[in-house]
């Protein structure tokens, strides 16, 4: 009886709406309104349906070997999982510090849902009032630090000379950077896997290379931290990789022009996209994600998630401390968001006090 008690106290995470009709235009996830590169698309011929027969490499040595080369690593650098939040799953169960965990108040409400799972002790450390983050409160900590950076949902990053600093102050510990958002302007900080064998550098195939339904994720970080990492993989669910991620994962690794060129667009739809909510005056966090994060005087979060929803566009509202007033838009195309953007305009017009 006792287990199902501790199991009742479990707080899951709640993942965005996933509406069954495609009614919607759907901003709420941050997926990429883009599709894969064509020659990902065209993978999924019969022949590779009917490999489905065999189980998949345990040891995913064709996707790690790619991706090896696009970073100048080795595959023995490289795990790959179902989507990163598999990685951050392991990280909680595998590495915890000294004194548990730290990550920021405002950020991916995973982390909080994996601490707990693991019964990793953890401590969320205040963003300063305009949500950056300040580095130094992050020196000499003896614990696993977890940051994703960009920051969701916020969007503010920042550089890797700022991720030296913890890094150099944290030797004992595990640093996770979650660059799950990292390909829409900011800069990465893999390159410092060189000098630290402390960075674990987390990365997904959902954001900027199209693949959120394909659930893949990798980190990339010092060969005996990957080891650990497959040890716990093998200890669970060795083939949790299929063959068609797999196969889709690899081919998307070849297309790196086109990826490039989307994230790209999707910066520059952002840009604009920023400018017409400042002009409908919202307050916009600059962000370096594929979302905007803002709030309009005058107009709660909440109502402006409700409103939204009537007009059949879905966007993110955090009921939480700090950031209830704001809403999380994923940037979608350039005719989506100036459907959003007429929406906002109504809804701010149905709102002005005379
Ligand atoms: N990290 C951050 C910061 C995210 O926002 C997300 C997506 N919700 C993830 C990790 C997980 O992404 P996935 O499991 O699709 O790779």
């Amino acid at each position: 009886m006792s287990r199902y008690f501790s199991l009742s106290q479990l707080q899951p995470y709640t993942p965005g709406e996933q509406p069954r009709s495609r009614d919607y235009i759907k901003l709420n996830t941050n997926e990429n309104p883009y599709p894969p590169a064509p020659a990902v698309r065209n993978l999924l011929n019969p022949s590779a349906v009917a490999d489905l027969r065999l189980y998949s490499d345990p040891a995913c040595r064709g996707l790690k070997e790619k991706l090896a080369g696009l970073y100048g690593l080795t595959p023995e650098q490289i795990f790959v999982a179902n989507g990163s939040d598999d990685i951050l799953n392991f990280v909680f169960w595998g590495f915890p510090g000294e004194k548990g965990a730290v990550f920021p108040d405002i950020t991916y409400g995973f982390y909080k849902v994996f601490a707990g799972l693991h019964q990793v002790p953890y401590r969320e450390i205040p963003l300063r009032a305009d949500f950056s983050l300040n580095p130094r409160d992050y020196y000499h900590q003896k614990s696993l630090i977890v940051i994703a950076n960009p920051n969701a949902p916020t969007g503010l990053a920042l550089t890797p000379g700022e991720i030296q600093g913890i890094l150099d102050t944290n030797q004992d510990s595990l640093v996770v950077i979650d660059e799950a958002y990292v390909d829409f302007g900011a800069e990465s900080c893999y390159p410092l896997l060189s000098q630290y064998e402390n960075l674990l550098v987390v990365r997904t195939f959902s954001k900027s290379r199209c693949l959120a339904g394909g659930r893949l994720g990798y980190a990339l970080g010092n060969p005996s931290v990957i080891a650990d990492l497959e040890r716990l993989k093998f200890s669970t669910n060795p083939y949790a990789l299929n063959r068609l991620t797999l196969a889709l994962g690899e081919a998307t690794v070849a297309e790196e022009a086109y990826y490039q060129k989307i994230s790209r667009k999707i910066q520059k739809t952002r840009e604009n996209t920023e400018k017409a909510l400042k002009s409908l005056g919202f307050l916009v966090i600059p962000s370096l994600g594929n979302f905007l994060f803002a709030r309009r005087p005058g107009i709660s979060g909440e109502n402006l998630y409700q409103s939204l929803k009537e007009k059949a566009i879905l966007v993110r509202h955090f009921p939480q401390e700090r950031i209830g007033e704001y809403v999380r838009i994923t940037i979608g195309t350039d005719e989506q968001m100036e459907k959003l953007t007429a929406a906002l305009e109504e809804i701010c017009h149905e709102n002005s006090p005379d």
